[in-house]
C-alpha cells in the first residue's frame, strides 16, 4: 500500500464545479498551521490558494495536500470549542422524536467529547462511543493499492464502521467543526450517507456569512478549506437525499456559529432561513486580503520589530498569509506543549514564550489570542516596558 504523494490544485469550484475562479496565492510552500514539529523532522510543504467562485460565490482555500481531512498535524495540539449552545442542540434532537432509549451516541473527534457527555446525561443514553477519529492528518491520506486503485483513508473507514455496526435503532453522531475541514466531496458524502442508516448528524461550523460581512480576516487559516454558508450546506445535504435544520448562534464568548442537525427525520416542511445580507454571495475576501497585506506593510516601516503573540492558527496565518516576507518578527506562546517545537513558520527573531520576554526593543506587538486573553497580556507587557504599538490580526490598534 502506497500513500499518495500530492495532487494538483483543483481548478474548479468545490460547490458548483465551474472553473471561473478569482484566485490569490496564499503561499507556495507552507506547512499546515498546526505543524509544530520536532526539529529533526522535515515535514512536507504545500501550496495554498484562496479562491472565490465567480459563479456561485463559494469561498475556499485550495491546497495540493492530498489529505481528505485537514485536521491537526500532531496530537499535542488541542483546541477548545464553544459549549454555550448545548441546550439548543438538545432541543433540536428532542424535536426529531426518535426513540432515545434505543439510541447510540458517537463522536467524530475529541472536540465532541464535552457535547457527548452533556447529551449522554440529558438523554440517559446507554451506548456511548467516544473516539477521536479526526485524530491527525496522516490518517486521512487516501490509500493506493498495488493495482493503483484509491480507497478511503483508514480513519474514515474506522469511523463509518463504528456507526454502521451499532446495534441500536438510532445513532446520534457528533461532527463538530467537520464540514469546513473536509477536503474531499467523497468524505462529505460518505458522512452524509450515514443518514440513510438512521444516523442523525449534529454539526457546527463558523458562521461565514457573518464573518464575510464583518471587518475581520482572522478566520482565514490554511486548515480551513471550504467556507460553507447555509445555502451551500443545505445544497450538499439535499444532494445526498437527506434534510437539515440549522441555526445561527452568537454570544460574547463564541465566534459566530452555525449549528444544526442533519437527519431523515426532519420534516420536509422545515426551511433553512436565508442569509440576512445578500452581499455574502459575492464576498470580496480577495480584495480584503490584499488590503490587509497593504495595511500591515504600511504599519511596519523597514526597521520595525514585531512580536506576534499567540501561536495558534491565527498567529501562524498572520505570518503565513499577511506579513511581507522581509518583516523582522518573532513568535510567542506560553503553551507548554509547544515548548521546544519548531513552528510551521520561520520567525527571523525566533520562537519564544510570552511571559518574561523582553519586548522593550520591539516597535510593534500583534496579539492574535482571544480578546479576553489580550486584555490580560496588554498590561503585563506595558508594565515590562513595551512602549510600541499593539495591534490585532486585522492591524487595528489594541491600545
Ligand atoms: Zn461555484
Amino acid at each position: 500500500m502506497i500513500n499518495l504523494k500530492s495532487r494538483h490544485l483543483s481548478s474548479s469550484c468545490f460547490c458548483c464545479g465551474k472553473t471561473d475562479l478569482e484566485r490569490a496565492t496564499l503561499g507556495e510552500k507552507l506547512l499546515d498551521s498546526s505543524d509544530f514539529h520536532d526539529q529533526k523532522l522535515n515535514p512536507k510543504k504545500h501550496r495554498f490558494d484562496l479562491t472565490v467562485c465567480r459563479d456561485c460565490g463559494h469561498v475556499e482555500i485550495k491546497s495540493d495536500n492530498p489529505c481528505w481531512l485537514s485536521t491537526r498535524k500532531h496530537e499535542f495540539i488541542t483546541y477548545n470549542e464553544p459549549t454555550d449552545y448545548f441546550p439548543l442542540i438538545e432541543n433540536l434532537i428532542t424535536s426529531l422524536e426518535i426513540d432515545l432509549s434505543d439510541t447510540s451516541l458517537h463522536t467524530f473527534s475529541y472536540k465532541d467529547f464535552k457535547l457527548v457527555d452533556y447529551l449522554q446525561k440529558e438523554f440517559n443514553v446507554s451506548e456511548v462511543t467516544k473516539n477521536d477519529h479526526a485524530s491527525t492528518s496522516e490518517f486521512w491520506l487516501p490509500i493506493m493499492n498495488e493495482q493503483r486503485e484509491l480507497s478511503q483513508p483508514p480513519a474514515l473507514k474506522n469511523f463509518l464502521t463504528e456507526i454502521e455496526t451499532s446495534q441500536k435503532k438510532n445513532r446520534i453522531v457528533l461532527v463538530t467543526r467537520f464540514l469546513d475541514h473536509a477536503n474531499s466531496i467523497e468524505l462529505i458524502n460518505s458522512v452524509l450517507n450515514l443518514c440513510k442508516q438512521s444516523a442523525h448528524l449534529v454539526f457546527d461550523i463558523n458562521d461565514y456569512e457573518k464573518l464575510f460581512n464583518s471587518n475581520t480576516m482572522e478566520y482565514m487559516w490554511n486548515e480551513r478549506r471550504n467556507f460553507f454558508v447555509r445555502g451551500e450546506i443545505e445544497q450538499l445535504v439535499k444532494n445526498s437525499g437527506t434534510r437539515c435544520q440549522m441555526f445561527a448562534y452568537e454570544s460574547l464568548t463564541t465566534s459566530p456559529t452555525i449549528f444544526g442537525v442533519i437527519s431523515n427525520k426532519i420534516s420536509d416542511q422545515v426551511r433553512v432561513t436565508p442569509a440576512e445580507d445578500p452581499e455574502f454571495l459575492k464576498p470580496s475576501v480577495i480584495d480584503r486580503l490584499s488590503r490587509l497585506r497593504a495595511k500591515w506593510k504600511s504599519a511596519l516601516p523597514h526597521d520595525s520589530k514585531l512580536g506576534v503573540i499567540g501561536a495558534s492558527h491565527k498567529g501562524i496565518s498572520l505570518a503565513q498569509f499577511v506579513l511581507s516576507k522581509n518583516v523582522q518578527y518573532s513568535l510567542h506562546d506560553d503553551k507548554d506543549a509547544l515548548i521546544g517545537k519548531t513552528p510551521p513558520v520561520h520567525p527571523p527573531l525566533g520562537f519564544h514564550r510570552v511571559s518574561d520576554f523582553d519586548f522593550s526593543s520591539y516597535s510593534h506587538v500583534a496579539i492574535t489570542t482571544t480578546k479576553v486573553i489580550a486584555t490580560k497580556i496588554i498590561p503585563k507587557i506595558r508594565a515590562a516596558g513595551f512602549v510600541g504599538q499593539i495591534l490585532d490580526f486585522d492591524c487595528q490598534n489594541l491600545n
